[in-house]
């Protein structure tokens, strides 16, 4: 590639590469070996409302408000910034790259800054979307299933048996359906990245939310499963969110009966391993190839083979399983080998906000 004489000659060569970074969509700058602009592109001189002459020799700090991320990224070559807000209120993802001599000595860098001030505005109305349709499916929901549970119980009258089945279906369907809006709302206030939800700490017996998880958990009449449960006796009390752990709990354990063709079985295990308190959930069900495993945790996906279409889901579930792990600095991951089951697993390091402060 054309190297860049950022020291102020520009050979012709030089001035094709530079008229084509002037016409790069995103802002563009081009810094010396001191962070000094040489040169920075017609988008770049809109977000920083300086032209390139003027701010060349001058440093980032010179002219731009807000710099210290950008200039952090500079110095650390480490260092990652995800979004850098502009003073216009526009959000960049920034990029930089490091221009090396024939001696390998920094001679300056690179940055770009990506747009996705556009991006983050539609996730923005997506999430909103979603949490507002969710919240208003809900009480529909509520008292759908509380009349159809009068019915069913026989409160407003007999019913005969076909009527009885037809009301079991719809009860069916009622749960079916809760169960997806409850993913849909934990999905996005959940979201480590877009989510507004806080996590709301309290010692946390994860045993606990184990046993009563398996006990309320309901398999379908047509299945037959050993369902077991271990928790270990040494199991620490955490500072943790109840209610996220025992959601994303749920999910796995909704998975593994699922997941699992009837004759197997699922067992879940909570213990405490080196420095981290660890749920397992072992299924002897369909499992997963390595290929597919590969994004399994991000939103909506699901597996692509017949068996697992079969089976009604949204591909919410392990996405909010692995956001409840991030929001508590833990992980989540799988090995499973397809056809041979598959075992989740869901750690929280004992440290930090999820240690119990000690009883004064
Ligand atoms: P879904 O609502 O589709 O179950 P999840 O995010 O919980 O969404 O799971 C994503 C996909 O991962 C599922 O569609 C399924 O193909 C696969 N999967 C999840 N858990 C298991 C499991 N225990 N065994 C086999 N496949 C699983």
């Amino acid at each position: 590639m054309t190297q860049v004489n950022i020291n102020g000659q520009f050979s012709s060569a030089d001035r094709l590469l530079l008229s084509l970074l002037k016409g790069i969509v995103d802002p563009l700058l081009i810094l010396d070996d001191r962070q000094r602009v040489v040169l920075m592109n017609t988008a770049a001189e809109a977000v920083f409302g300086e032209t390139s002459e003027r701010a060349a020799g001058h440093t980032l700090k010179e002219i731009i408000t807000q710099a210290d991320d950008l200039i952090a990224l500079l110095e650390d070559g480490s260092k990652t910034l995800n979004e850098w807000v502009s003073s216009d209120n526009k959000t960049f993802a920034p990029r930089v790259e490091v221009i090396r001599g024939d001696g390998g000595q920094v001679e300056g860098w690179i940055m770009v800054l990506r747009d996705i001030t556009q991006y983050k505005k539609l996730n923005r109305n997506q999430s909103e979307f979603t949490r507002i349709v969710s919240h208003d499916l809900r009480s529909p929901l509520t008292s759908m299933q509380g009349f159809a549970s009068m019915l069913q119980l026989g409160l407003v009258g007999e019913l005969n048996e076909k009527q009885l089945h037809f009301v079991n279906k719809i009860l069916a369907g009622i749960t079916q359906m809760t169960a997806l809006v409850d993913n849909i709302q934990d999905a996005g206030r959940y979201d480590p990245e877009t989510g507004f939800y806080e996590v709301n700490r309290a010692p946390c017996d994860l045993g606990e939310i184990v046993r009563r998880i398996i006990e309320n958990h309901l398999v379908p009449a047509e299945k037959e499963l050993d369902i077991q449960v271990k928790v270990a006796e040494d199991l620490p009390i955490i500072n943790a969110d109840t209610n996220m752990l025992e959601r994303a709990i749920i999910n796995l354990v909704d998975n593994a009966i699922k997941y699992t063709p009837s004759g197997g079985s699922v067992k879940v295990e909570v213990k405490h391993a080196g420095n981290q308190v660890l749920v397992m959930v072992k299924d002897s069900g369909l499992g997963i190839s390595p290929e597919n495993q590969k994004h399994l945790f991000e939103r909506h996906v699901r597996i692509p083979r017949q068996e697992h279409k079969k089976i009604k889901g949204s591909g919410l579930g392990l996405f909010i399983v692995r956001s409840v792990a991030q929001r508590h600095g833990g992980r989540a991951w799988v090995e499973s080998q397809e056809d041979k089951g598959s075992t989740f697993y869901l750690s929280i390091p004992l440290e930090g906000a999820n240690l119990v402060a000690p009883q004064a």
